[in-house]
């Protein structure tokens, strides 16, 4: 099977983490070069823009786009158009229209769109999903709290209109609860807590219920001090399940059934790979959906001025 040439748009805090480090183990896909104005990666040609990195680089085939999610919709469309497959950081477009105008450009295109929710990709998350397959749910709640200053250093443009705030860590969370729970949900209330000098908020609860009223109740805080808490309890008609440690570790019942090493990305990389071969794409809008019917239908209220 021949490695897949990338090339890597944005190398900021997600790209250096993850990316570099899923990339180098990948069998799948060889780095060629990187596109970002100001950060480079050492071994590797970095250009300052998307479309020189193109234009250099005509052996590319695939690109990350790793960049603020503002800029998601410009650059993946550039690179669709320019007939490459194109993996688009989570979220995948910082509104539902314009990720449905990407797949169906990929589509006339013939080329892959994969909307990567890395937290699907955590260890537990698989089992969850079987284990609740046959159980009826009878109450979820989610808790999805750590520090804004410790995870997102000097991240402004998270306080931007499509910068998301809260739920730019909140939406991994949704992303694993469309993906375990064997039923639709819907917002039912939201509050939205918005520093008095930002435009996302820094905090919110959001209420949601299936058809049968289940409660499913999201707390989102970018306020924690200390240890991050990524937990999701869901109880049933046969016991509890927790996904804690943001799906690294599973609990049945309050027993740890599975606590394994955090691989998200490799795994990522690797359904890449797999619909790039298979000539498919992926893109589930399911959690930015829930995020939009959020600031659709929540209660803003206005809260302490943020500074870093
Ligand atoms: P970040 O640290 O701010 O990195 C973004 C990088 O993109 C920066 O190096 C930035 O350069 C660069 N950039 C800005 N404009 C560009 C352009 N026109 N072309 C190419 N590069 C450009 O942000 P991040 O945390 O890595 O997050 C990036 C995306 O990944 C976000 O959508 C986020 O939601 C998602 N994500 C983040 C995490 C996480 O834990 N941090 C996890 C999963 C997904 P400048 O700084 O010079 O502007």
């Amino acid at each position: 099977m021949s490695v897949i040439n990338l090339g890597l748009v944005g190398v900021g805090k997600i790209a250096r983490d993850q990316h570099l480090p899923a990339l180098t183990e990948s069998g799948d896909f060889h780095l060629v070069a990187s596109a970002d104005p100001h950060a480079r990666h050492p071994l590797i040609p970095g250009h300052a823009a998307l479309d020189e990195m193109l234009t250099a680089h005509p052996e590319l085939e695939a690109v990350a786009v790793c960049t603020p999610t503002s800029l998601r919709y410009t650059q993946a469309r550039l690179a669709l158009e320019k007939g490459k497959h194109v993996l688009l950081e989570k979220p995948p477009g910082a509104t539902l229209s314009e990720v449905e105008d990407l797949m169906a450009l990929a589509e006339r295109q013939g080329r892959s769109l994969f909307a990567a929710w890395h937290s699907r990709f955590a260890p537990g998350v698989a089992d969850a999903r079987e284990w609740l397959r046959e159980r009826r749910v009878e109450r979820v709640e989610i808790d999805w709290k750590e520090d804004v200053r410790v995870w997102h250093p000097g991240q402004a443009w998270i306080w931007e209109p499509a910068g998301m705030g809260v739920f730019d860590p909140g939406i991994n969370a949704l992303s694993i609860v469309t993906e375990i729970l064997p039923q639709a949900f819907f917002l039912r209330d939201a509050r939205l807590w918005v520093p008095s000098n930002c435009q996302a908020p820094i905090a919110a609860r959001l209420d949601f219920s299936d058809a049968l009223a289940t409660p499913i109740v999201a707390d989102f805080d970018f306020r924690q001090p200390g240890p991050p808490t990524w937990s999701i309890h869901v109880e049933t008609d046969r016991g509890r399940l927790s996904l804690a440690q943001g799906g690294r570790r599973l609990e049945i019942a309050g027993q740890c059934v599975l606590d394994d090493e955090e691989r998200e990305y490799p795994g990522l990389y690797a359904r890449f790979a797999q619909l790039i071969r298979s000539g498919s794409s992926d893109v589930d809008l399911a959690p930015l959906r829930h995020v939009a019917d959020a600031c659709l239908a929540g209660w803003r209220e206005t809260t302490d001025a943020f500074h870093e």
